[in-house]
């Protein structure tokens, strides 16, 4: 891997060589807007797992009822999906949304320079989740770090915004539970592979996002 290609993407604010980054982190972490931010300056392709399979689903009714019934597909099915999409990357990817356990990782087989951790205390996510408000028609979420403009209204069609049901903390609580027992064995993965950058997700998205890129900075040429 060239190193000195790698490092000007900073500098010119676009890759050479193509960087291929998972990012991680649990829901309210602000892990999609990351992602996109990312995509965006380094001019790589957001991949999101959870779109992917709903396109899919749209093809494939079993697969269907298996997402509206809250199941997580088996790694046979969203694996193959994952790869194909990356493999067409050709400037690089940020991939989120998989691989949910170590069973995926491994099975992912694709090369990786960095996998960015989220990091967030749960007390955090549940005040930001429970704060949360969403699009009833677009489906885009606000909250206290990014509110919307005018009050109750959206700013992208400018629908109602409500609270979700399942925003409530009792389910965040389960939601954050089940989330750590798979992740911890995913990152303990990643960290043995010296691949691992934990980054504070708490703040404004843009101080998240400057984080964020000065963990993956390659190291100053001596
Ligand atoms: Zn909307």
């Amino acid at each position: 891997m060239n190193i000195l290609k790698k490092q000007s993407f900073l500098g010119s604010q676009r890759s050479e060589t193509p960087l291929q980054i998972i990012i991680m982190g649990p829901q309210g972490s602000g892990k999609g807007t990351q992602a996109e931010m990312l995509a965006r300056e380094l001019g790589i392709r957001h991949v999101c797992t959870g779109d992917l399979l709903r396109e899919m689903a749209q093809k494939d009714a079993k697969i269907k009822e298996a997402i509206d019934r809250g199941e997580l597909l088996p790694p046979e099915i969203v694996i193959p999906l994952v790869r194909k999409n990356l493999m067409e990357c050709r400037k690089g990817f940020v991939l989120d949304g998989a691989p949910r356990n170590t069973e995926q990782a491994q099975m992912l087989g694709i090369h990786i320079d960095h996998v960015i951790y989220l990091d967030i205390p749960d007390k955090k996510v549940i005040e930001r989740l429970s704060s949360r408000l969403q699009c009833m028609e677009c489906r885009a979420i606000y909250g206290k770090d990014m509110p919307p403009k005018v009050q109750g209204k959206c700013d992208k069609c400018g629908s109602e915004l409500r609270h979700r049901d399942d925003d409530n903390p009792e389910t965040i609580r389960k939601r954050l539970k089940v989330f750590h027992e798979e992740t911890e064995k995913v990152m303990k993965y990643y960290e043995r592979k010296r691949l691992l950058r934990k980054v504070d997700a708490s703040g404004k998205p843009e101080e998240v996002f400057e984080r964020i890129l000065k963990a993956i900075k390659p190291p100053a040429r001596l």
